[in-house]
């Protein structure tokens, strides 16, 4: 049986950073301000997951929302040290952490070893140093490959985060920032396209002209394009766009940027349109009526929310109406015209027919 994923959040707010990107307002992101954690908080907080945890869950200790290698050694122990006592305990299963590519040594993932650390994600947001510049990340992207490398090497799981979208880049850039992570051959990734968020230097360089950000639209075509990249290559991609909670909301936080509630709703729609669209490319359906048939469980991802998929659809091939007929368990979806077979594809074919159109 699967077991039932919990994941225990400790939020690490900016205190271990010693940078300023110009898009982090790490305060609002962690909801914490800048307190720092302590080891009686991770206890605290453990020993209150433990009560909705039982035999079929797998809990993770998750240290986010800062740089947790850079932070003091002392609290770095401390914060750790807490964590293993669960971990020895069979409480946890695994502790996870995000951190930034310069903050990553020999002794810092020897350090985290020795704790039980599994799982290291690295902030490296962009691979091109003249975008690292821009948006004042503080490192470049050597740093990220020789991090990556080290993780690696050490033995951890390795993480990946990559921003679309940041001050100086441009969809190519974005692309190649992914093709070159996959050649370090991450475990799993997050994307999160570039927001502007509130009290940070990427709205003052918005409001003065020296920033677009990615319109919804051009965030979830380029998002769906690399995650195609990295699901053909057998990388997990964990999430999407950045965590709806309350303290980043549109109109809230948000300044400007293509945030939606349902971010990664909207990517897989876009990838299960296009495999429609090529699988219907060479009919002639003018007036016709299309029947969808596949699993209960894409169809809204199929349909697309507020029906946006089937508007597209009856819109490219002038046709009367489209319907769904669902079926259980079955990966392939069928397009019928009344009851002739007029295309197919596989579900795990999306990612190959996204990139095979762009
Ligand atoms: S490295 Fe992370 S925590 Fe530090 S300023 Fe940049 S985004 Fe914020």
């Amino acid at each position: 049986m699967n077991k039932k994923m919990k994941i225990i959040p400790v939020f690490v707010p900016h205190i271990g950073c010693p940078n300023d990107c110009v898009f982090c307002n790490q305060k609002k992101i962690t909801g914490m301000g800048t307190v720092a954690p302590s080891g009686k908080y991770v206890r605290d907080i453990v020993e209150e997951y433990r009560k909705t945890i039982n035999e079929d869950t797998y809990t993770e200790l998750a240290f986010f929302g800062g740089s947790f290698t850079a932070i003091d050694i002392n609290l770095q122990e401390e914060l750790l040290a807490a964590g293993k006592h669960y971990k020895d305990m069979g409480v946890v299963d695994s502790i996870r952490c995000s951190t930034r590519p310069d903050a990553i040594t020999d002794d810092i993932l020897i350090l985290q070893k020795k704790y039980g650390m599994d799982i290291i994600e690295l902030g490296i947001q962009s691979l091109d140093d003249e975008v690292l510049k821009k948006s004042n990340r503080g490192h470049s992207r050597n740093d990220s490959i020789n991090a990556s490398m080290l993780i690696k090497k050490h033995g951890f799981v390795l993480g990946h985060q990559i921003m679309p979208g940041l001050p100086g880049s441009t969809r190519k850039k974005d692309i190649k920032t992914c093709l070159d992570s996959i050649a370090m051959h991450p475990d799993m990734v997050r994307i999160y396209p570039t927001l502007t968020i509130k009290d940070t230097e990427l709205l003052n360089m918005y409001e003065e002209g020296a920033y677009k950000p990615l319109s919804l639209e051009e965030a979830v075509d380029i998002s769906a394009e690399i995650y195609s990249h990295y699901a053909v290559n057998n990388i997990n991609v964990i999430r999407i766009g950045l965590q709806n909670s309350d303290s980043i909301n549109e109109g809230e936080d948000v300044a400007a940027g293509p945030f939606h509630p349902a971010f990664r709703q909207l990517v897989e729609e876009k990838l299960y349109l296009s495999s429609l669209i090529a699988a219907l490319k060479n009919e002639e359906l003018n007036d016709k009526h299309i029947i969808i048939e596949a699993d209960d469980k894409l169809m809204s991802f199929l349909a697309g929310q507020k029906k946006s998929n089937v508007k597209k659809l009856m819109e490219i091939f002038h046709l009367k109406q489209v319907s769904f007929k669902k079926l259980n368990n079955s990966d392939e979806i069928i397009i019928y015209d009344k009851n002739k077979k007029i295309g197919s594809f596989d579900k795990s074919l999306i990612f190959q027919n996204y990139l095979d159109l762009q």
